[in-house]
């Protein structure tokens, strides 16, 4: 017979699986849907020309392939930058070997971005350690900074898009701050508008974010070229797909499914020089 300090300690699990997993998660879909709905404006998808700075191989995807097809569906200039070798995705794996990953993910970036309307001559791949942005010594980082710089300059790019400055994951933050040393260093003017992909599923926007910045989000439609953005993003098979038998797919079928919507989410700050450095 279940004794009471067993039933007291099953109801104790369950109070915190409750408050730690299911609270979180449940405020995490609650947000979400918020900054969909109601607190995001509407945003056209204008004539400018795009740069696109990708962590990895599929950030852009996920974050901007909607973007990305209606920019080539109306000719407009497009160039994606991806600043790793995407070798980390399955660092965990008991015999996949890092170096394995890098050729099959480049290739399915092609792929992918062939789908989109991008032709393989507007990809830029950087190939720096994945996972390690931050620990890049003084002199690589300050490379990375002018490789961006002198990509920026040529192309000369009407926007740029980056992951979101505070996306929880650490490549994107600083692939981030990479861009924004780039900017100044290649003296250019252009907008900066940041895409969000962790942030949407492993932190709190309210808590997080500051109320200017969260004003500053904007969604665009992409209803029309949505089942384009789902094809390219199953081009990206050794992430969304179980790699074999033995192991999980990279990206949760949860996680993917915020992205396969209608819409795509981008913080335009207004002035991005007094928010990229007063709030940090
Ligand atoms: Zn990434």
């Amino acid at each position: 017979m279940l004794n009471i300090k067993d039933f007291l300690r099953r109801v104790q699990n369950k109070i915190w699986r409750l408050y730690n997993h299911k609270l979180p998660e449940f405020l995490s879909i609650l947000q979400f849907l918020w900054l969909l709905h109601i607190g995001s404006k509407e945003m056209l998808v204008n004539q400018k020309s795009a740069m696109i700075i990708a962590p990895h191989q599929d950030d852009e995807v996920l974050g901007c392939g909607g973007l990305i097809r209606l920019k080539r569906e109306q000719n407009v200039p497009v160039q994606i930058v991806f600043v790793t070798d995407g070798a980390a995705s399955h660092g965990k794996h008991p015999k996949f070997q890092r170096s394995e990953i890098v050729p099959i993910r480049k290739q399915e970036a092609l792929c992918a971005l062939s789908i989109l309307g991008i032709d393989k001559s507007q990809i830029y791949f950087l190939d720096k350690p994945d996972s390690h942005l931050q620990y890049l010594d003084a002199s690589k980082r300050q490379q990375t900074i002018e490789q961006l710089a002198k990509l920026l300059k040529s192309f000369g790019p009407g926007e740029v898009y980056v992951t979101h400055r505070q996306d929880r994951i650490k490549d994107h933050e600083v692939t981030y701050e990479l861009l924004l040393a780039a900017i100044q260093y290649s003296e250019i003017e252009v907008d900066v508008l940041q895409y969000p992909i962790w942030i949407l599923w492993k932190s709190l926007l309210f808590r997080d974010l500051k109320l200017g910045e969260l004003a500053s989000a904007h969604r665009i439609s992409i209803h029309s070229v949505q089942s384009k953005k789902m094809e390219a993003l199953e081009a990206y098979r050794s992430q969304c797909l179980p790699i074999d038998a033995e192991t999980a797919a990279v990206l949760k079928p949860g996680f993917l499914r915020r992205f396969l919507i209608p819409y795509e989410i981008f913080f335009k700050p207004t002035s991005m020089l007094s928010n990229q450095y007063s709030n940090r």
